[in-house]
């Protein structure tokens, strides 16, 4: 399928691993330019130099805490200097930390909407004035299955990321007549580093195999499987992508069919 995104310039937030680096790989291989950041140099290295080795292709990449908004603004304004405008956003963050509310403080809290929410925000305002002025964007943020069904402990995930949601809903529509999409990608189980580790951690607890943990997951799932994040990130290129052009304001999970709701 021709999707046009040869030589569109694109940045993803948190991409030196997992859900983040897959859209990076998968932009990549549609011969986009490709912006990374995320808060660790060494690993912002080792994965700017495998998809140079894999795809041919350079990968600019800045350290960036995105919890911190002189970060994001450096960083946004780093990558429209060299591209000379963005035409891609891809909003992805680390998980708020987990927990249920009596957990949780107000510190927890602000840190959550930093990190999910005002991190978008901000790039969002950086990358809009030229994509105005091209009249063509794509602005994509990376939520939660949360957003559909909240998941136990996991509070703050589950609040935050529904503002993410409003504030994508209200972007697509306010910014729809300079053809900019605004949407939200929301993934369900999917088995990155992040997800391996908790299921380690879980199965100590609980002194049964990560295996076992990780088929417990399965089984709530229509199916049977966790997500690869190479599956997550293929929706993402698809609505980035010119065949995309009319969806707009939506979030879309890829979830294996968990959400139990119609
Ligand atoms: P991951 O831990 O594998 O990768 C997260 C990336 O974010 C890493 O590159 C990390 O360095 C970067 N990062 C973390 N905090 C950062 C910060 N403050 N500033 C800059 N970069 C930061 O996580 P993942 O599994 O790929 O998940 C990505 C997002 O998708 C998370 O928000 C997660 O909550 C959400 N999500 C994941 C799943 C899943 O099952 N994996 C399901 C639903 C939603």
């Amino acid at each position: 399928m021709f999707l046009g995104l040869s030589r569109k310039s694109v940045l993803v937030t948190a991409a030196s691993k997992g859900i983040g680096r897959a859209i990076a790989e998968e932009f990549a291989s549609e011969g986009a330019r490709v912006a990374i950041c995320s808060r660790d140099k060494e690993n912002l290295l080792k994965t700017s130099d495998d998809i140079k080795s894999k795809y041919g292709i350079d990968v600019l990449w800045c350290v960036c805490d995105l919890s911190k908004r002189k970060d994001v603004e450096r960083t946004v304004s780093a990558v429209e200097k060299e591209f000379k405008s963005i035409d891609i956003l891809i909003n992805n963050c680390g998980g708020p930390k987990s927990g249920n509310f009596s957990d949780v403080d107000d510190s927890d809290w602000r840190d959550a909407v930093d990190q999910v929410l005002l991190s978008a925000v901000t790039a969002t305002k950086f990358v809009l004035p030229k994509m105005i002025e091209k009249e063509w964007g794509r602005i994509i943020n990376i939520s939660s299955i949360s957003v559909k069904q909240p998941i136990d402990n996991l509070i703050l995930s589950n609040s935050v990321r529904s503002g993410l949601q409003g504030l994508t809903k209200s972007l697509s529509n306010e910014y729809g007549k300079f053809n900019i999409t605004v949407n939200n990608v929301a993934p369900g189980y999917t088995l990155t580093n992040r997800v391996y580790e908790i299921a380690v951690n879980r199965a100590k607890e609980l002194n049964v195999s990560h295996e076992e943990v990780l088929s417990d997951i399965a089984k709530e799932i229509p199916l049977n499987r966790l997500a690869s994040a190479k599956e997550i990130a293929s929706l993402v290129v698809f609505l980035a992508s010119m065949k995309a052009s009319y969806i707009t304001g939506t979030t879309i999970p890829v979830d294996g069919g968990y959400i139990k709701g119609i």
